[in-house]
């Protein structure tokens, strides 16, 4: 079993699905898969990217696993994996292709057996890039579930909450002088500076929530000034904020517009999760993940979005709950393989929804 999880996970690296043809040809490629182990799996397009969506199980709830096929780009050596000390390294090893291998095994594995529920696999082609044409299209479609599970980077506890997007444009004016003259201008890139520090100290971004120690503001963009002797006359600031659940992102707007001499526009927004931790469904996985990791898996809050976010739109119960791993979108990305193999156990054992079999996670 491990051999044939990590053998498949080296296979999808191996796509560098980066771009939308080698996404594509990789979901063909799991569909194939699939099909050659049992589970027929069909492919739903959209704008060009292709979903593959397999369902097992007869009646009961439906349990949604997500794994995103789409990496993030890196240089041609990350896409040759390879396997040193019982990691499994190359580019979307950890976020997220070592749990879509898992993920299409557990179907496999599970496809012949009665089940006590629906298992809907839901592979999608664009997660890094804002996951509109495959998780959002899917569940826009009726392709929901009653519990969702998304394979993400959580080394195998279970995240609840994610940080909701509010990513903004602030725009400063001022007076052009010439460069010698300063004093007879009005700086905006200045004014942007002053607005920023105002920004940054407004209570909204000191507050803190049980699952996460306060919202995060990135100043990612700046533009401004057009001549070295000249006093520019605006500036363009965009700010990618991170809020909490439960804060409000028409009230920080507001709040930040009212510091700002200039225009704040919305370039996107995405809303938080806040899924319940004592829902039954989620409960019952804590359960099945302890028993096999033999020890306390933890609820925690993400800082970054995943497509939870558009099952937890529909208030379904949407978790994000992977293997165990690092680097994810930076160098020398692995997946712990032994976490792989807990990972899967955690899975079926839910699915199933009986007593783990009492075998180490480390088989
Ligand atoms: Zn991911």
């Amino acid at each position: 079993m491990k051999e044939s999880i990590v053998s498949l996970t080296r296979k999808l690296i191996e796509f560098k699905t980066v771009e939308k043809p080698r996404i594509n040809a990789a979901a063909e490629f799991c569909c194939e898969w699939l099909a050659g182990h049992g589970v027929h799996a069909k492919i739903i397009e959209n704008e060009g990217l292709k979903n593959v969506v397999a369902f097992i199980g007869e009646s009961g709830p439906t349990v949604v696993l997500n794994g995103h096929l789409d990496v993030v780009p890196a240089g041609p050596d990350q896409f040759i994996p390879y396997v040193a000390e019982g990691k499994l390294y190359g580019r979307g090893s950890f976020d997220m292709l070592g749990a879509v291998s898992v993920m299409m095994h557990v179907t496999a594995s599970l496809s012949t057996r009665s089940l006590p529920c629906k298992v809907m696999l839901a592979l999608v082609p664009d997660e890094e890039t804002g996951g509109q044409k495959g998780s959002k299209f899917l569940v826009d479609h009726g392709l929901r579930g009653d519990v969702v599970i998304c394979g993400e980077t959580t080394n195998l506890d279970i995240a609840v909450q994610a940080k909701g997007v509010l990513q903004l444009r602030v725009e400063t004016e001022g007076i052009a002088a010439h460069g010698s003259r300063p004093w007879l201008g009005d700086n905006a890139i200045l004014n942007a500076f002053e607005a920023y520090e105002k920004i940054k100290s407004l209570p909204v971004f000191q507050e803190s929530t049980s699952y996460f120690e306060q919202p995060s503001l990135n100043l990612a963009r700046i533009e401004a000034g057009k001549a070295i002797n000249q006093v520019p006359d605006c500036c363009t600031m965009d700010l990618d904020i991170r809020y909490l659940p439960g804060q409000n992102p028409e009230a920080i707007r507001t709040e930040i517009a009212r510091v700002v001499n200039g225009t704040v526009k919305v370039l996107g927004q995405g809303a938080p999760v806040q899924t319940n931790p004592a829902h039954p469904l989620i409960v019952q996985l804590q359960k099945s993940a302890e028993k096999v990791l033999r020890r306390e898996v933890c609820f925690f809050g993400q800082d970054g979005a995943a497509d939870t976010r558009f099952y937890a739109e529909h208030g379904i119960p949407a978790v994000e709950f992977g293997p165990m791993g690092a680097n994810h979108h930076g160098k020398n990305e692995y997946v712990d393989i032994s976490s792989l193999l807990a990972f899967k156990q955690i899975l079926e054992a839910y699915i199933v929804g009986d007593s783990v079999p009492q075998k180490a996670a480390s088989n």
